[in-house]
């Protein structure tokens, strides 16, 4: 999608960051002219005509940024470590879809042998090699795309690198916190030629939603 007349595209990320950042757009006067929960489109006007939404999944936001389909995007922190873009700048820490990044183990297990070749299974396997890595620990690692907590009930894996918010779903599933990461985010990122060709518009956008996040910290 060319995107003409410096039509100004920001890619949302469905799920928990969409219901999140969409209040926060409304604060800083971007609002989508249609309900987008209860529409099933995946592109909306909003109430200001040169800015149009895009919703995408969470995993794919930064490439649509990445190769300028999107000016502007909405990620988390732990897909964007995920992710090897090498043209998107993060401008603003949004401060919603707040959670950790942990490692994850079995309630009725012992605490993890940080000396043992542990199987480690999960979706952010970048972010989980780094960290292990920098410990000094030998991992290996196995690629899961979802539904990560089953990986130790069945012996597949040791434990588990997710992301947890409110614990809710380890403990559904007799699993637990065993170390935490990091603190993951959802960022406002920037295609770098859209910055610099569309500054311009790009800025007084990019300013007004810096404000809101700053007014709600008062
Ligand atoms: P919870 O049960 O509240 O701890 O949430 C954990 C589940 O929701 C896991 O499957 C996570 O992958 C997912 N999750 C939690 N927070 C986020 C977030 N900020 N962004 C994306 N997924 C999340």
């Amino acid at each position: 999608m060319k995107n003409k007349n410096k039509e100004i595209v920001i890619a949302l990320s469905k799920g928990r960051i969409l219901e999140q950042s969409l209040p926060l757009l409304a604060e800083a006067g971007i609002k989508p002219l249609e309900s987008i929960k209860e529409s099933r489109k995946l592109i909306f006007p909003t109430t200001n005509p040169k800015i149009k939404l895009l919703v995408v999944r969470a995993s794919d936001a930064p490439t649509y940024v990445e190769y300028g389909a999107a000016d502007l995007g909405i990620a988390g922190k732990d897909v964007l470590l995920e992710a090897e873009c090498k043209n998107i700048f993060e401008l603003v820490d949004l401060k919603v879809g707040k959670c950790r990044l942990c490692v994850a183990k079995r309630q009725d297990t012992a605490e993890l042998d940080k000396t043992a070749i542990l199987k480690v299974a999960s979706k952010y396997v970048k972010s989980a090699a780094q960290y292990f890595a920098e410990q000094g620990r030998q991992v290996r690692l196995i690629k899961l795309y979802g539904s990560m907590e089953l990986a130790p009930l069945v012996d597949l894996a040791d434990c588990i690198v997710d992301l947890v918010d409110t614990g809710n779903t380890l403990r559904a599933n007799g699993l637990e916190v065993a170390e935490t990461i990091r603190e993951i985010s959802s960022r406002l990122i920037v295609n770098r030629a859209s910055f610099t060709l569309k500054r311009e518009e790009l800025l007084p956008i990019v300013r007004a939603i810096e404000t809101a996040v700053e007014n709600r910290k008062n």
